[in-house]
């Protein structure tokens, strides 16, 4: 494949609740990656640095190193404990000096870093479903749920950054489920996630047969939750990535097909867009580069901080 452009040739990090995903490159046509299992934090970091340098022996010398990674995250340039994972539940993750140990093994690189789901936002941002785009937004369903992306054309930050998984959502009549997120039990996250689905049904999402009664219900409070955002950030678009998205039997086709049917009955023609009257299937969709949404923007994350 003949390169097309100059873009940097850097490292990213994904760092997720259940696995650690690197890469080197500088796109998704020149992507080399790897993936360790999210245990302890000194074996994983261990790992990565070490595969990192591997790579930098081997394909050249690493311009810079993006990381996206799950949180709670210190992302104030100004605290104490900054690049941090914070009050996560995560057993031995809670305040992990996730950025230092990274600058730590490759000193004097530049690191960037920013929330799993704004650095989703950002890959899709450059090579996928967000190119163009002013204000959109990345939400993923799966271990956790959580969004970011862009609102005029910036990663969306904060006080702290957006716990958009956290939202509290009107109950469907019928469903007594507790919720399984430790800090609000029913939040979206705790009645949605992959977690979630497991206590509910015995079953990982992957494995739900596809006329089970809980994709209704999953996907009505997806739905309620999207309308939710599209009214508080006004997004062009939104991407939803992450394992349950996928929907197992039921499959993705259906599965955003029962999401689009139920936002459309959720907003009531209440928002005056072509964008959602007339091109719902181009409103809400999967990410463009898939799995890779997410390592990808640990690399366009590096290339920023090289800019
Ligand atoms: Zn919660």
């Amino acid at each position: 494949m003949v390169e097309k452009h100059h873009d940097p040739f850097v490292a990213g990090i994904e760092a997720g609740g259940t696995k650690f995903v690197c890469a080197v490159g500088n796109g998704p046509e020149n992507l080399n990656r790897k993936e360790f299992p999210t245990e302890n934090p000194a074996e994983v970091l261990a790992n990565v640095t070490q595969w990192l340098g591997e790579q930098q022996r081997i394909r050249g010398k690493l311009e810079a190193i993006g990381i996206g990674s799950f949180g709670p995250l210190d992302l104030d340039e100004r605290s104490q404990t900054y690049g941090y994972i914070t009050s996560t539940p995560k057993p031995g993750w809670k305040n992990v000096d996730l950025v230092g140990a990274i600058r730590m093994a490759f000193p004097g690189l530049p690191v960037g870093v920013d929330t799993d789901e704004n650095a989703a936002a950002l890959g899709e941002y450059r090579w996928g479903n967000a190119r163009g785009l002013q204000d959109f937004v990345y939400v993923t369903l799966g271990t956790g749920i959580g969004g970011g992306g862009m609102s005029g054309g910036r990663l969306i930050h904060g006080l702290v950054h957006p716990e958009m998984g956290h939202m509290l959502l009107p109950r469907i009549s019928g469903d007594t489920f507790a919720g399984v997120c430790p800090y609000h039990g029913a939040c979206w996250e705790g009645l949605c996630s992959g977690p979630a689905i497991r206590e509910r049904t015995g079953l990982p999402a992957e494995d739900l047969p596809s006329e089970h009664e809980l994709w209704v219900i999953e996907t009505q409070y997806i739905a309620h939750a999207v309308a939710n955002i599209l009214y508080v950030l006004s997004p062009q678009r939104i991407i939803i990535g992450g394992s349950v998205a996928k929907a197992g039997q039921l499959g993705s086709v259906r599965f955003f097909g029962m999401i689009r049917r139920k936002l459309e009955t959720a907003l009531n023609n209440y928002i005056s867009s072509s964008a959602v009257q007339e091109a719902m299937d181009s409103f809400v969709v999967p990410p463009l580069q898939g799995d890779n949404a997410g390592i990808l923007g640990g690399i366009a994350l590096a290339q920023m901080c090289i800019d």
